[in-house]
């Protein structure tokens, strides 16, 4: 082969790898097929024997089209690669700014389907053994969540047996080739698998997420053909699962961040209600025994002896709802600050139980008041912190009761527990308040506060029963009354009966206050 041939033949093939490289297969072509023109009609001229054999020209041809074909398959490749990691790159630098999660992972399940050219993508997190669309963009106007999560739950049903489980339970990758029959997800394939290829979701791949070590969720991506899923789409996958790993880890703080903000606002508000509370709560009985003093005061003459006594009476119950009021605020404190010293004694449960009622004897006037309450019963407590769980609770039973009903305070031994409890036939409280109730200032709802209070007395009440080593709850029915009852914790062997033969010679429990 004459040596100009040779070096057109070999000058073609560097044209046409360099023009489908820059300008794509059309052009590498078109230059191609300029440069063999030329080489043919060079062929074509040459003296005979310096002339290449038309069939090893054409094969020659022949296999720099074919170059020309996978330079140009290999540049499209590296094209769509360089694309999907600059829209990676983009959908990863556009992913700090948001810190809504589903707003984030809504942009991340968007990128997936436009880096890997998925049908379909979304981002699945598990919830009390659902998964949960957390991506909820993907499937706008085609899934509601709720329908997501029960379909999804229906698959789990299958275990290992639905890509979806298998998944979550190895924590690897796993990627369906065909949607129409997978031979490792038989059951699967025949209901779930078939219902996908009516929708055109063809093949699958699903990218577990994760935090602490622990598989969250997954990120799952259909694609309209059957081995759709190339090895660098599970790559590009990857890549989008870390980083929704990732954004949900830093969602998840800034959610705890939120919810402490808020507790703080709401602390705040609370704290700010209180003090304007306290100052009307203390004002009110303040004023109302001055006024009583000062009628008495004004028209001493004119009042006989008896109406004289009855507004000085009531002056002094006013005065003493002041200083129980101050007794409450005094314990609050010393709670807030953790200055409760405690000093237990062993003591009867009974005798304690009755100096309170007799105590709050005009606070309780108006109700029958029935202790119930073995007299050998003998508790170790703190007798002055234990007084004020009752009178918290006493007072609550008659100030949400109406005047004439009942109150019982009882207390049995339950498990080498005591339990007291005091019963009310009240308003009762909702079941959604009555966890709360036991939270510092908080208070019934606005429409129900036809009483006055403060919020503190049942958080003292439960602080001290924590100190006690007991707990305290409610049970409760809106308009059938409640019953607040709280254990003492067993001391000793036989703790709570230590005057057990006494016991039988015993009269029954009797009522001490109506
Ligand atoms: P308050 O000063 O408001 O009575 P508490 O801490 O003692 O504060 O009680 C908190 C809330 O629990 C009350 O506002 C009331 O809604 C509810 N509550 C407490 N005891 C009773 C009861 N015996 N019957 C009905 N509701 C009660």
């Amino acid at each position: 082969m004459p040596g100009a041939l040779t070096a057109g033949l070999f000058g073609l093939v560097i044209m046409l790898a360099f023009y489908t490289c820059v300008g794509g297969l059309a052009l590498g072509l078109s230059v191609g097929a300029v440069a063999a023109a030329s080489a043919l009609v060079a062929n074509a001229l040459a003296p005979t024997e310096d002339q290449v054999h038309a069939f090893a020209l054409g094969l020659f041809v022949f296999l720099v089209v074919a170059l020309a074909f996978m330079i140009d398959a290999l540049t499209s490749e590296r094209r769509r690669t360089a694309s999907s990691l600059a829209r990676l790159h983009e959908a990863l630098r556009a992913l700090p700014s948001t810190p809504d999660l589903s707003a984030t992972l809504d942009a991340l399940a968007a990128s997936v389907t436009e880096t890997v050219d998925a049908r379909l993508a979304g981002i699945l997190l598990r919830s009390a053994g659902r998964l949960v669309l957390a991506s909820p963009g993907a499937v706008t106007g085609m899934w509601t969540p709720e329908e997501v999560a029960a379909y999804t739950t229906e698959e789990l049903d299958l275990g290992e047996g639905s890509p979806l489980a298998l998944a979550l339970a190895t924590g690897r990758t796993v990627v369906v080739p065909d949607t129409g029959g997978d031979a490792r997800f038989p059951a699967w394939s025949e209901h779930w698998g078939t219902a996908m290829v009516r929708l055109g979701y063809r093949s699958m791949a699903l990218v577990p997420l994760r935090a602490d070590g622990q598989v969250t969720g997954l990120l799952g991506a259909c694609f309209a053909r059957r081995d759709g899923v190339s090895r660098d789409d599970v790559a590009l996958l990857e890549a989008h699962a870390e980083q929704a790993s990732l954004a949900i880890a830093r969602a998840q703080a800034y959610e705890q961040e939120r919810a402490a903000a808020e507790q703080l606002a709401e602390a705040d508000r609370l704290k700010s209600e209180f003090l304007a509370l306290v100052s009307h709560e203390l004002r009110t009985p303040l004023t109302a025994a001055k006024g009583f003093v000062d009628t008495v005061l004004l028209h001493w003459d004119r009042l006989d002896e008896d109406r004289r006594r009855g507004l000085l009476e009531r002056a002094s119950g006013n005065a003493d709802e002041l200083a129980r009021l101050i007794g409450q605020l005094l314990d609050f404190a010393r709670i807030e600050a953790n200055r409760v010293e405690m000093n237990p004694q062993r003591l009867r449960l009974r005798e304690l139980a009755e100096g309170v009622v007799e105590d709050l004897a005009p606070v309780l006037e108006h109700h029958e008041v029935l202790v119930e309450v073995d007299r050998a019963l003998v508790v170790v407590v703190d007798p002055e912190a234990f007084g004020h769980v009752l009178v918290n609770l006493l007072t609550n039973a008659v100030k949400y009761s109406p005047p004439g009903s009942c109150v019982r305070l009882a207390a049995r031994v339950v498990d080498a527990e005591v339990v007291v409890s005091v019963r009310d036939e009240g308003c009762g409280i909702p079941p959604e308040e009555q966890e709360r109730i036991f939270e510092r200032f908080y208070r019934a709802p606005e429409g129900d506060r036809s009483r006055r209070g403060t919020g503190i007395g049942l958080a003292i009440v439960r602080r001290f029963v924590d100190l006690h080593g007991g707990r305290v709850w409610v049970e409760s029915s809106p308009g059938h009354g409640s019953t607040f009852s709280f254990t003492l914790p067993a001391v000793g062997p036989e703790p709570a009966r230590i005057e057990t033969d006494r016991l039988a010679s015993e009269p029954p429990p009797r009522a001490v206050a109506s």
